[in-house]
């Protein structure tokens, strides 16, 4: 909803009704510069790498200069963090820009660290060069890992000093500040949806419902009853696959508020997430989530549930009916699992289906839990089994192991046992072991952000250099290939980076 003009550039901190979004104005950096540009997301949007080379690309990028003609604005959602109602929340240091048209493809344009909105509540609006480093290089690893996901245009120092407690040492310390600049078709989510519903307010819900749709899943044809319920169960669709893409690549999430669940299935707002060295259904990256473990690896799916049940609360007003809704939730949990299992086949290069695979695979996710096993080595070495020669298990899998001393006795024979059985298996199917090898490493990476390894670009950057960076996004362009140079990134986190994981904020 328009302001009155003389209150466009109002950037306090309010609580807003019957308006989706507010317009704001972004900080003026004090001495902004470039670290890094993604050339993919430049002719994504249309723009060449001269374009990016300008003063003017560099003050958009940073909220030194707003574009002509342009009105940037904060969006207004609420959430259920942690399980609880949180009330608004919205953005609160990300600032739309603007949306950008090219190829057929629509963009929004949004900074993220650019100074307060109304949606600041007690805090700065402000991003450190460490919680930046890591959304910008994971957002674009997730990318081209074949994972739905926002992505980052820039990377950029704001010249500005920024106060932060950081969490493993207790102290409140000054930090560089920095910006991302990120692009998604849409930045919407499951809040946004929800701060409507909570208020009965029906009226700006249907508004906003009705721009989605139009806009975002105009497949669905024009608004409607049935259309609504549609709308969910193509969100849930897309969240399912993402959350599935997530457990296939040992992401963790670490925030799964409803706030940062995307309407459009992408993953969204890179903070404390990590990804799994030792395969661990228990492990989150989250140290404040450490009692409950809420959002732990394991309960992803569950948890996508949990918040599609929010959201349909937030459209029941517009259906008014619960069947059709609770039909769509229902299915979830049944699709869930055989898409779980569908890419746990994949994973271990299997293309028939079998009916005692559910078994083959959780006593391998069993199995992989009894010592420390690294899951990103363990699933691109198991490519290398030969089916005829599976008694050579160890060699093939050795580098996958924390503790090799621990693989022996009753573990060790666990795993000759899973061995057996997959060497079974192996012979229900027609590939070749050249073959299943190929299949399985275009869905098992090679190379992922290891926790360390972003540890290791922020140490650098800090630093004043930004060579890492550079190596990671390149490598990463590529995660499922052979890069003879680079396997020295193909290999377990050294122990110094034990439970080392960049924080949020
Ligand atoms: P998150 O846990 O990152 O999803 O953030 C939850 C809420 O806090 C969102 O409304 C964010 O916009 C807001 N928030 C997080 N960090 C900051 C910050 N530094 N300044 C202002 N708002 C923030
Ligand atoms: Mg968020
Ligand atoms: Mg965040």
């Amino acid at each position: 909803q328009e302001l009155p003009a003389d209150k466009i550039l109002e950037n306090s901190r309010r609580q807003v009704k019957e308006a989706c979004f507010s317009y704001v104005t972004p900080k003026i950096p004090s001495k902004p510069s470039l670290i890094h540009v993604s050339p993919e997301m430049l002719e994504n949007l249309g723009l060449t790498e001269a374009v990016s080379k300008t003063e003017e690309f560099l003050n958009v990028v940073t909220g030194a200069e707003v574009i002509p003609n342009t009105k940037p604005y904060a969006m207004c959602y609420a959430g259920h963090q942690f399980g609880n109602w949180a009330g608004q929340l919205g953005d609160g240091r990300a600032i739309n820009l603007t949306e950008i048209e090219h190829n057929n493809k629509h963009w929004a344009l949004q900074l993220k660290g650019a100074g307060e909105t109304p949606y600041s509540r007690s805090a700065d609006g402000l991003a450190v060069l460490r919680s930046s480093i890591r959304e910008y290089l994971c957002s674009e690893a997730m990318f081209h890992l074949g994972v739905p996901t926002t992505r980052a245009l820039s990377l950029s120092l704001s010249g500005d000093d920024v106060l932060r407690d950081v969490m493993y040492n207790g102290n409140a310390a000054y930090e560089k500040g920095a910006i991302v600049s990120r692009v998604a078709e849409s930045f919407l989510r499951f809040g946004s949806y929800e701060i409507f519903a909570s208020k009965g307010d029906a009226k700006t819900l249907k508004t906003l419902v009705d721009y989605t749709i139009r806009n975002h899943y105009s497949e669905l044809g024009e608004p409607s009853k049935d259309t609504y319920i549609a709308f969910l169960k193509a969100v849930t669709k897309r969240s399912l696959d993402m959350v599935v893409h997530w457990q296939r690549v040992g992401f963790v999430h670490g925030v799964m508020n409803t706030d940062n669940m995307s309407i459009l299935g992408l993953t969204i707002d890179y903070g404390p997430y990590g990804w799994l060295e030792g395969y661990d259904q228990g492990w989150t990256p989250n140290t404040t989530d450490n009692t409950h473990k809420r959002y732990r690896f394991g309960t992803q799916p569950h948890i996508v549930l949990w918040n599609l049940i929010q959201l349909a609360n937030a459209l029941y007003p517009l259906v008014e009916e619960a069947e059709p809704l609770e039909e769509i939730l229902n299915n979830y949990q049944i699709e869930v699992q055989l898409e779980l299992q569908q890419m746990m086949r994949s994973k271990l290069g299997l293309k028939v289906a079998d009916r005692n695979d559910i078994q083959l695979i959780e006593a391998l996710e069993n199995v992989l839990q009894l010592s420390e096993t690294d899951m990103t080595i363990f699933f691109r070495n198991l490519a290398n089994l030969e089916k005829e020669n599976t008694e050579n298990w160890y060699a093939t899998i050795e580098n996958a192991f924390y503790k090799p001393e621990e693989i022996s006795g009753e573990i060790k024979l666990q795993w000759s046992s899973w061995f057996k059985t997959y060497e079974e298996r192996l012979t229900l199917e027609t590939l070749s072991d050249a073959e299943r090898k190929s299949e399985m490493n275009k869905v098992n990476p090679k190379y992922v952000l290891r926790n360390y390894m972003a540890q290791l670009a922020i140490d650098d950057a800090d630093k004043g250099n930004y060579d890492l960076i550079d190596e990671f996004f390149k490598l990463l362009k590529k995660p499922y290939d052979e890069q003879p140079n680079s396997e020295k990134w193909f290999a377990k986190r050294p122990e110094w980076a034990r439970d080392k994981v960049g924080c949020s904020m």
